[in-house]
């Protein structure tokens, strides 16, 4: 951090080169600079007047009596509740504005779903308590489950996996059990260059020998490429559609009648199913496993690490291979819990095993439900009208600015895609990312796909309104003009955040995760 500077105010090169006073304090405005927890306060300060301890330690216990005081922070009860206030305000966060993560499908999260999730009927409950005591969670998962099922057109649906990468594991491991039940020999998986980093990465991890298959000229499988290399050592595709170029693979139903022909399976990476929720079923374009990543299509908040959940409906073909616990409704309609006891009896003697330990996530499943019943068939058909309208306003408003490799051919889905093409010499990509933070932006994503260079990923989701999507497009045009004509003060953006420009290959590789050695 900046230490408090005694002597005052002090001249800084501001972001123009103009001379910029600077603060005693440190702090800027209403910008608050944080020193760590362990740097404020004092030791033996507490939040809470503790009990002189009885002085006779436990018998026996006296050798793990503490030498030395923890190193704990000491700090009174406002002084950390600033502090994790203070922290908080350093943070960008959909509830302050646009976060347009293409590919994450960052959206408003309607604060119903979070009174739902909150009710003790499912928040207090534990996955070890007796069955008969949480019908009601079974059959909101069931709900939930029937819902999946109807919007994707699929056999079945498994819900236990935790997050997008983890449905993709699982929808591998089921073609793999379909595979070995056949007793046939099928290593490979192709998948192709656009695809999310995830999908080779699991596909190796489920133990299949990944193949690369090229993009065309506008930015979708090359479907040529792909049914020239199908055969029998092939025992699937990964294919994402909508794809991370924001277009829609139209050869889908195509290159899944040809997978079939060849004895493979089709995987859809479904993470970018808000582009078509109650526009397109999956299960009509011959697909076999989706996994849906519900904190991304049907809101829930997500980012910086979770809570996640990544069903995944399968065909009837892979349905049998589902992992365990399975919930399931009997012929009566009553949703019931399948487990390793009951598995051959309710038709689950092929499961593959278990992706978890208990059943799934419970306040994703009842914030998902929520946000589907409150939107109902209509309104979710207008999520993805509107998310692609947005999308298509943005590629439209920007074209002529930034480099817009596939916009020739069409409209987009859900995300628009710009290149660092025709930026000034010396300019980048990142450098538009970090000017958008001095704009009061969360950046793109970027350099992704790696199909194009530079790549600039813009999804705005359908519950941005025109004035706040307006408001990103003036930036991104004043930022992209910068870039295009050399603007060396862009080379340094960020200039009004708390930090400037780090090295961040550095965090990464050396993260400092211990005050001190
Ligand atoms: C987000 C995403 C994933 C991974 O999902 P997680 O829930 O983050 O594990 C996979 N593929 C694509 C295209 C994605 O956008």
């Amino acid at each position: 951090m900046n230490a408090p500077n005694a002597s005052g105010w002090k001249p800084e090169m501001g972001p123009a080169g103009s001379a910029l006073p600077t603060t005693a304090s440190g702090d800027k405005g209403l910008q608050l600079e944080e020193a760590l927890i362990f740097e404020l306060g004092q030791a033996g300060t507490y939040g809470v007047d503790l009990p002189e301890p009885e002085a006779a330690p436990v018998a026996g216990l006296s050798k793990f009596l503490r030498k030395a005081a923890p190193a704990l922070p000491g700090l009174s009860e406002p002084e950390v509740v600033r502090h994790y206030t203070r922290l908080s305000r350093q943070n960008y966060a959909i509830d302050l504005g646009p976060f347009p993560l293409g590919s994450c499908t960052m959206k408003h999260n309607p604060r119903l779903n979070e009174k739902m999730a909150r009710l003790a009927g499912f928040a207090d409950i534990h996955p070890l308590q007796p069955k008969q005591s949480v019908a009601g969670a079974f059959e909101a998962i069931a709900e939930l489950s029937d819902w999946l099922i109807t919007l994707t057109g699929m056999a079945a649906v498994a819900l236990s996996p935790k997050a997008g990468a983890h449905g993709e594991l699982c929808g591998l491991l089921c073609i793999r059990a379909a595979i070995e039940a056949k007793g046939e020999d099928r290593p490979v998986v192709l998948v192709p260059e656009s695809a999310h980093g995830t999908n080779p990465a699991t596909a190796a991890f489920a133990g299949f020998r990944v193949e690369s298959i090229p993009a065309n000229a506008d930015g979708r499988v090359d479907f040529d490429a792909l049914v020239s290399r199908l055969g029998p050592d092939v025992a699937g595709v990964m294919i994402t559609n909508p794809n991370t170029c924001g277009l829609f693979e139209r050869d889908m139903k195509r290159i899944s009648d040809a997978v079939h022909a060849v004895g493979g399976y089709v995987y859809c990476d479904g993470a970018n199913f808000n582009a078509i929720v109650g526009k397109v079923r999956p299960g009509d374009l011959g697909v076999d496993a989706m996994h849906i990543n519900l904190h991304k299509t049907f809101s829930t908040p997500h980012g910086g690490g979770g809570p996640g959940s990544g069903p995944v409906v399968l065909s009837a073909a892979l349905a049998p291979f589902a992992p365990l616990p399975f919930v399931q409704r009997d012929d009566a309609g009553v949703a019931h819990l399948i487990e390793e006891e009951d598995a051959a009896a309710q038709g689950h003697a092929q499961s593959f095993g278990r992706m978890a330990a208990f059943h799934g996530q419970m306040g994703m499943f009842t914030r998902a439900l929520a946000y589907i019943l409150s939107h109902g068939n209509d309104g979710l058909r207008q999520v993805a009208e509107d998310a692609v309208l947005n999308a298509n306003y943005i590629l439209r408003s920007l074209e002529d600015v930034l480099d817009a490799p596939f916009a020739a051919a069409g409209p987009c889905m859900h995300e628009a895609l710009f290149s660092d093409n025709g930026l000034a010499e010396g300019f980048t990509t990142l450098d538009v990312a970090k000017g958008l933070i001095d704009e009061g932006f969360h950046p793109m994503t970027v350099y992704f796909p790696l199909v194009v260079h530079g790549a600039m990923l813009v999804e705005p989701t359908e519950t941005e309104s025109k004035a706040g999507t307006d408001r990103l497009i003036a930036s991104m045009r004043a930022l992209a003009e910068r870039a295009k004509a050399g603007d060396v003060t862009l080379k340094s953006a960020p200039h009004y955040t708390p930090r400037r420009r780090v090295d961040e290959t550095l965090a990464a590789r050396k993260p400092k995760l211990v005050w001190k050695d």
